[in-house]
């Protein structure tokens, strides 16, 4: 799970890590008023959106005076920010930080990341900052400090000061990074983060050390225990279709394909989609229904995968050995009495009650195609699409 940049410096101040002085803002009047609360004559407006790269998408404005701070907001308020990182779908803009503009001497870059190829924690720092990671591996690949951390002893002070060091920072400055590389290493162990970045980390004009970006990113298996930081989800910044399904307790990922899939089981949802590869077509989805799905269950996913344009026919298959075919079959005529459905369906069933639930399916009168097979349920469904194109075209 990640939050915004603004959460992430709520807690990573909590460990002690200093940020600029800031506040957030749903309402161009809100930002002017958090400019005056802020105080000082120069301030920066950004976009609260789950993705970086905001400066170079236009989600990040420094403003000199509050009349400028309101405007900004509103050009921001609302907008959806596209770039590299947010996929073509962007992301909308729905929250904003003002925070008083600091003026720059030197940005630095900090990160601290699971690495569970080596089950241990990983550092990463460099004093190309501002840039992003990619981007700094790519140019300047020698500037980067790394430093593994052994999560049952944690992070030794000689290793924060040896990161401070290698990065050629004034000795003055020595102590304040200390502080901040092992409170943003406490936020991340203490709070199940799998990811803190502080992006730029920046020495100021007058000489201190300031997280002027911070994103952090969340164990999902680990949030149950961190009741406090699950709060902080923003599902505006997630794939609706993802959400919708999570929220309805299905395995659900979004592909790009042409075939719906709704099947039980992720064994057997990862072997029709292999089967639909093989018969010529391509998933649009990834989805398990799970065992001893009731007719309801089934309807809420039928209505899932419906609403994904990409969807030209769909493969229902079902192998029950807790799930009831008959229940599955009630399901499926359940979510086409609610959906006018427009699109050729194929349905497979197999297991407990397999008889009863063609028995429903065929009674129904319904123009469903029966398969009896995994291969011929994969080949009529990519038949199925083929002729369905063909009539539209
Ligand atoms: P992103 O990484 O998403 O582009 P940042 O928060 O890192 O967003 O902002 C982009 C750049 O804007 C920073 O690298 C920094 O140079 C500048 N910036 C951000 N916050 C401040 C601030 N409070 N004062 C001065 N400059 C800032
Ligand atoms: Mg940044």
């Amino acid at each position: 799970m990640d939050i915004h940049e603004y959460q992430a410096k709520e807690l990573l101040q909590q460990f002690g890590v200093m940020v600029p002085r800031g506040g957030l803002a749903y309402s161009p009047e809100q930002a002017r008023y958090r400019a005056h609360e802020i105080g000082g004559e120069r301030w920066v407006v950004k976009a609260q959106v789950h993705a970086g790269g905001r400066g170079k998408a236009g989600g990040i404005r420094i403003c000199e005076s509050d009349g400028a701070v309101e405007e900004a907001a509103e050009e921001l308020l609302g907008k959806r920010l596209v770039n590299a990182q947010t996929g073509t779908r962007g992301r909308i803009v729905n929250r904003l930080y003002v925070e008083a503009a600091t003026p720059i001497e030197r940005e630095f870059y900090l990160g601290i990341v699971l690495d569970r190829a080596k089950e241990q924690i990983s550092v990463v720092a460099s004093p190309e900052g501002g840039m992003e990671i990619e981007e700094i591996a790519q140019q300047r690949p020698d500037s980067i400090v790394r430093c593994a951390i052994e999560p049952a002893v944690g992070m030794q002070e000689f290793q924060a000061r040896e990161i401070a060091f290698s990065l050629g920072l004034p000795s003055t400055l020595i102590a304040p990074a200390v502080k901040t590389l092992m409170g943003a290493y406490r936020a991340f162990r203490d709070l199940d983060a799998v990811m803190v970045e502080i992006n730029p980390l920046a020495v100021t004009g007058d000489g201190r050390l300031l997280a002027l970006d911070a994103k952090m990113a969340f164990d999902d298996n680990a949030l149950f225990r961190r009741a406090s930081i699950s709060e902080l989800r923003d599902k505006s910044q997630e794939d609706p279709r993802e959400m919708q399904a999570a929220d309805r307790g299905l395995s659900y990922v979004g592909l790009d394909g042409q075939i719906g899939c709704i099947i039980n089981g992720a064994g057997l949802a990862m072997a029709t989609m292999d089967m639909i590869q093989h018969a010529g077509g391509r998933p649009a989805n990834f989805m398990d229904i799970g065992g001893g799905a009731s007719p309801e269950r089934v309807a809420k996913a039928f209505r899932l995968v419906c609403n994904d344009a990409n969807v030209q026919a769909i493969l229902v298959n079902i192998f029950a050995g807790i799930n009831r075919c008959d229940w599955v079959a009630a399901g499926i005529l359940q979510a086409l009495e609610k959906v006018e459905l427009n699109l050729p369906l194929v349905v497979r069933l197999a297991g407990t009650k397999v008889e009863a639930g063609k028995a429903l399916l065929r009674a129904s009168g319904r123009p469903i195609i029966m398969a009896d097979t995994l291969a011929d349920a994969a080949d009529q469904a990519v038949a199925a699409w083929r002729a369905a194109t063909e009539n539209r075209a």
